[in-house]
């Protein structure tokens, strides 16, 4: 009886442990986790100096980003799933996800 608890004990800590680890190695966006959105775990902004207002952004996810009164590309919203997309996308690595 007492070994069966040790055994859950240990059984859930190394879990735990696990999914730390892998949590670390994925971060929180990986499939393991899909319920989250990017803006749960990640703040996006915009390099206002190195974007050149090309709209690749707004038109790969509209959800989360829009050009500005200044032409430059704004976060709209901090959730959304494509913010990576969106940077992978810039063409002067305008976007910065942190
Ligand atoms: S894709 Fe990059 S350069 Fe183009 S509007 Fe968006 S942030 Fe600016």
């Amino acid at each position: 009886m007492r070994n069966d608890v040790f055994n859950k004990r240990f059984l859930r800590k190394r879990s735990e442990s696990l999914l730390k680890t892998v949590e670390l190695f994925f971060g929180n966006n990986n499939s393991l986790n899909s319920n989250r959105n990017e803006g749960d775990s990640m703040v996006v902004k915009i390099d206002k100096e190195a974007c050149i207002g090309c709209g690749a952004c707004t038109a790969v996810c509209p959800d989360m980003f829009e050009l500005g009164s200044d032409g430059k590309a704004e976060v709209k919203s901090q959730k959304g799933k494509c913010a990576k997309e969106a940077a992978d996308g810039c063409p002067v690595n305008a976007i910065k996800i942190s």
